[in-house]
């Protein structure tokens, strides 16, 4: 069967190839530890659940405005302004089903031939599938595991060119754990700040799970601020992936590109789980905070444990739910990590090399599972390298 040309311009995201895999061997009598999947492992809050169901009882089961109900573009205006500390409105949220729209429709409305993304790397993988789909080129900014996996902004300064039209970020980030700082994000801003050509996305979606510090966005710097796309949702802060429900706060001369793409392709969100994500950002937030500590703890127990497995070493990340340790050490290739790890030591996680080029040599756990389960993945995951990695090495 012959297809578009464009489709061999699309990349995919592994992490649910591994969760298949894996279910598969589950469907045989394999136990399996899953830590492939970006996704809490909570149950979403009551209050918001009950929201759902009482918005489904008095009808709300039809089509919506394209860009979100009012009442959820103005509570999200209301929060974003309030968390970024800058002045929103609601004409300028968009809200899909999902985030991920929100990348697909930014990259795809700014981004074409000709044109540069600088994005980091390793990173979410389809950033870059979206920009070779938009026929941009994709120009990567390495991030290193010595640096804590944080953007060298200089680094980032000599990849600028006439052509740089987007530039992604991500942070707290997808798959490292890193956080930028004030200081990063000024630098940025004040690199940025002549070039009114380059608009930034800035993917905040991991911004409530963060451990030291808080979260700085871009869009409250003056200049680069007006040309910052901000990508948020509902699936991590709330523990709601399966609800499909994200935003983005566009500069005004944006937002009809976006509800245009939006309208071309999936019409609207749902509407009663819009309704629903009212009562997640009006009300409490003490379950956001409650998750985001025991993601610490999990953090601090799958560090120290990865740490002392021979070969493997991972800096301590600071925000999302993700472990990237490099496994160079252990001779055993990343690849081999995601496939033989699954067979032979039953945890599932996914080959640094999924998340781009240089990936290669680490491996990404998700920690998005329980205390007692991670113990059980270094357990086997010590065991399997112990007999299977370099027999050469005694540093731990
Ligand atoms: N951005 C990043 C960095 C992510 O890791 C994800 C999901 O894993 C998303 C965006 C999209 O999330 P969703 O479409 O569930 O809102």
């Amino acid at each position: 069967m012959s297809v578009a040309e464009r489709m061999s311009r699309l990349g995919t995201e592994t992490a649910f190839e591994v969760l298949g895999k894996a279910r598969a061997l589950e469907a045989k009598g394999q136990d399996i530890v899953h830590l492939e999947i970006g996704e809490p492992d909570f149950d979403t809050p009551k209050h918001i659940t009950d929201a759902a169901i009482q918005a489904l009882k008095d009808g709300h089961t039809h089509y919506g405005p394209t860009a979100g109900i009012p009442e959820l573009r103005e509570a999200i205006a209301r929060n974003v302004s309030k968390t970024r500390g800058i002045k929103v409105s609601p004409d300028q949220v968009v809200v899909t089903p999902g985030g991920k729209p929100i990348m697909f429709f930014a990259i795809l409305a700014l981004a074409q031939k000709g044109d540069e993304v600088l994005y980091p790397n390793p990173s979410f993988p389809i950033y870059e599938s979206m920009i070779r789909f938009s026929e941009a080129k994709p120009v990567p900014v390495r991030l290193i595991e010595k640096d804590g996996y944080r953007m060298d902004i200089e680094d980032l300064a000599s990849k600028l060119s006439p052509k740089t039209r987007l530039v992604i970020l991500n942070s707290p980030q997808n798959p490292c754990g890193s956080v930028m700082t004030k200081g990063d994000i000024a630098a940025l801003a004040e690199l940025l700040g002549d070039r009114e050509d380059i608009y930034v996305l800035s993917d905040e979606i991991y911004k409530d799970i963060i451990y030291s510090g808080r979260h700085h966005s871009i869009a409250a710097e003056p200049g680069v601020g007006q040309r910052t796309m901000i990508l948020d949702g509902f699936s991590k802060s709330y523990a709601m992936t399966g609800w499909r429900l994200g935003y983005g706060v566009f500069p005004p001369a944006v937002v009809p590109h976006i509800v245009k793409l939006a309208a071309n392709s999936v019409s609207c969100a749902p509407t009663f789980t819009q309704r629903a994500a009212v009562a997640a950002l009006e009300g409490s937030q003490e379950p956001v905070k409650k998750m985001a500590a025991e993601f610490r703890a999990r953090r601090d127990l799958i560090v120290k444990g990865l740490n002392s497995i021979p070969g493997i070493n991972c800096p301590e990340p600071q925000g999302a739910f993700y472990a990237f340790p490099s496994v160079k050490g252990t001779g055993i290739g990343s690849l081999d990590f995601q496939e033989r790890g699954l067979k032979e030591a039953g945890v599932a996680l996914l080959n640094g090399a999924a998340f781009g080029k240089y990936g290669e040599g680490f491996i990404r756990l998700s920690y998005a599972n329980s205390q007692q389960n991670i113990k059980k993945a270094i357990d086997r995951l010590d065991g399997w390298v112990r007999k299977n990695g370099k027999k050469t090495n005694t540093k731990k």
